[in-house]
């Protein structure tokens, strides 16, 4: 049995939000997120479809009430629905919200399976409405099939959510078309800086922009009133006065937002990261598979919770420096 206790850290946080990652894998290589040739994790180190059942089900037993389903691209996984189906069945009975955050290229398969089993609200990752820099962005020439899969979410009846990583030279000038495309549809937009995690191909610092610098930019175009809307996240929002939608920021450069952390993160593997950007690690997958895995689970989770640090130390200060963490945000949970 679960000893039911909720999540509280050193730092009187409650965790009541899991991201849990499916699968590291993914159809499209960010040149931000990962290489070219991104080394995945050993598909027999990845955690069944029921050991990440019973994972999500010992968070919730201990006041997880938020559960969001990631990556890698979660939905490239080939059983990922019938988890989805699984975990729909906690809602409204410790479980308050099924998400996930998809890069949207097999969305118009799976839309309307994903309400049908209780997602009410997604988050898709776009960073441009233009083919050619998507193309060279994405690595892949996917741009259709992400719009056909917004299309399909919106259609099903699904709340969308944007998010964007904002890149000089990238896309920075398109960002104003990008939220008035957002807003036309009804969808909010968040805006997010690029985080040094894990070696790429490129050097981040050249594409790095800072939001402080970016908002300053967009409020010489765009009424930004701040908003007091919260979705329990690192957010922070604005009303846009001409397009009538909401703009998000997530700062984790320019400003810190730990102290209100409310969340971990468990990789395919079963690795619980107490913290996106730190090194604390504990292994979930050793507790699952021993002889007492609820219990195990449980000592666990409270040693995730005495190992939470205060606060993550991400910086990209200088050309050529080196990532804060070599562990990419596509392995971690994005
Ligand atoms: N593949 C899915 C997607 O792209 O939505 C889910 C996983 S992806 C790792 C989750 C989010 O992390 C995406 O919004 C992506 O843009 C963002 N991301 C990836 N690497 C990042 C980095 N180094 N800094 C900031 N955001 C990053
Ligand atoms: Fe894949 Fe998402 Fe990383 Fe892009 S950001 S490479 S879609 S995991």
């Amino acid at each position: 049995m679960s000893s039911g206790h909720p999540l509280i850290d050193r730092f009187a946080r409650r965790m009541s939000y899991l991201r849990l990652s499916v699968t590291d894998r993914c159809d499209l290589r960010c040149t931000y997120c990962m290489p070219e040739r991104q080394q995945f994790l050993p598909r027999k180190d990845v955690l069944s479809l029921e050991e990440l059942h019973r994972l999500a089900l010992g968070f919730i037993a201990r006041g997880v009430t938020k559960l969001r389903l990631t990556g890698g691209e979660p939905l490239v996984r080939r059983d990922m629905i019938e988890l989805v189906r699984a975990l729909g069945r906690e809602l409204g009975r410790g479980l308050d919200e099924l998400t996930l955050t998809t890069n949207a290229t097999r969305l118009a398969e799976f839309a309307e399976p994903l309400r049908d089993a209780g997602v009410r609200r997604i988050n898709v990752s776009l960073d441009t409405l233009d083919r050619g820099t998507f193309t060279r962005l994405a690595r892949r020439d996917s741009l259709p099939q992400v719009l056909e899969g917004i299309e399909a979410a919106l259609a099903a009846g699904l709340s969308v959510k944007l998010n964007t990583v904002a890149l000089k030279g990238i896309n920075q000038e398109e960002i104003p078309d990008l939220i008035g495309w957002a807003h036309g549809k009804r969808m909010d937009l968040t805006l997010i800086e690029v985080m040094p995690l894990g070696e790429i191909d490129a050097d981040r610092f050249d594409h790095y922009l800072p939001l402080t610098d970016l908002r300053a930019r967009l409020e010489q175009r765009l009424t930004l009133t701040p908003s007091a809307h919260r979705t329990g996240g690192p957010a922070r929002y604005a009303d846009v006065a001409e397009t009538g939608g909401r703009l998000g920021f997530i700062t984790p450069l320019t400003g810190n937002f730990c102290e209100g952390c409310n969340r971990v993160r468990v990789t395919a593997t079963g690795q619980l990261f107490p913290c996106l950007g730190g090194i604390e690690q504990v292994d979930l997958r050793a507790a699952l598979r021993s002889d007492d895995p609820e219990s195990a689970l449980d000592a666990a989770l409270d040693l995730a919770l005495r190992i939470k640090p205060e606060r993550h130390h991400f910086a990209i200060e200088r050309p050529g420096s080196a990532p804060t963490l070599d562990r990419h945000m596509s392995a971690t949970g994005g």
